[in-house]
């Protein structure tokens, strides 16, 4: 998922500075490349837990965020792709079909961009559209084997309830034909109306009818086979009230 120079680069940056900027808006600590490991390797655990039968589904309360970490550098606060390392390593263990959900505020441009040109993970993407890292248009569809498995879905400023069931609607429907192995979700809470960096219009409530569609999606295709990833998410009374809505549903 990462280059060797990226993976090196910020175990140097970590290890020779308490504390620093990897771009514009990714601050680090002397921490961050080993917290950034362990959410990676959180995942993978989850993975081997789900597929050897020790647990149903998992959610993966980790920071840093990772989905818009890119192949070779750092990005909005996210240092590795911790949904794309993975989808990757389920891969490895033989799973063929992997659907990605992305309902963060933001587009998932790391993980788009990592499976754009693979037909094995279909990516999609609910975001707050223009806004933060610009890219996941509509036409963003993917290439060449991947063409067809990457679904952007841009809703503008204000967007709430109506909005995003329209959106889930088509998703809903591409996954009837794709029928997904394993099912993993990029779960960022900032479209929460109380949310100070997204502009969007959901509650509590509705990230728990998220939760109860992608887990009834995952009963019908996967097994119940499904792992998320804390995303983004900075009012910290929403936060915590749509994660523990989340994980209420999951463990339900
Ligand atoms: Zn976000």
């Amino acid at each position: 998922v990462h280059t060797q120079d990226h993976i090196q680069f910020l175990e140097e940056s970590c290890g020779s500075k308490n504390s620093g900027y990897l771009d514009g808006d990714t601050p680090f600590s002397s921490s961050s490349f080993h917290a950034a490991r362990l959410a990676s390797g959180a995942g993978i655990f989850l993975a081997d837990q789900v597929l050897g039968g020790g647990a149903k589904n998992g959610f993966a309360l980790v920071r840093p965020p990772g989905h818009h970490a890119e192949e070779d550098h750092a990005m909005g606060f996210c240092l590795f792709n911790h949904i794309a390392v993975t989808a990757e390593y389920l891969k490895s263990q033989g799973i063929q079909k992997i659907c990605i959900l992305d309902w963060d505020v933001h587009h998932g441009n790391g993980t788009q961009n990592h499976f754009y040109a693979d037909g094995s993970v279909y990516f999609t993407s609910f975001h707050q559209f223009p806004f933060y890292p610009g890219s996941g248009a509509t036409e963003e569809k993917g290439e060449g084997p991947g063409l067809g498995a990457t679904l952007n879905v841009p809703l503008p400023r204000g967007s709430g309830k109506s909005e995003y069931d329209r959106a889930w609607n088509l998703f809903e429907k591409e996954m009837d034909f794709f029928q997904p192995e394993f099912v993993l979700v990029s779960a960022g809470f900032d479209a929460h109306s109380r949310d100070p960096l997204g502009g969007m219009n959901l509650e509590t409530r509705d990230f728990e009818n998220f939760s109860i569609r992608i887990q009834a999606l995952a009963e019908t295709f996967a097994k119940g086979r499904l792992i998320s990833f804390l995303e983004g998410g900075y009012d910290f009374g929403a936060l915590g009230d749509s994660v523990r809505a989340h994980v209420e549903v999951l463990s339900s």
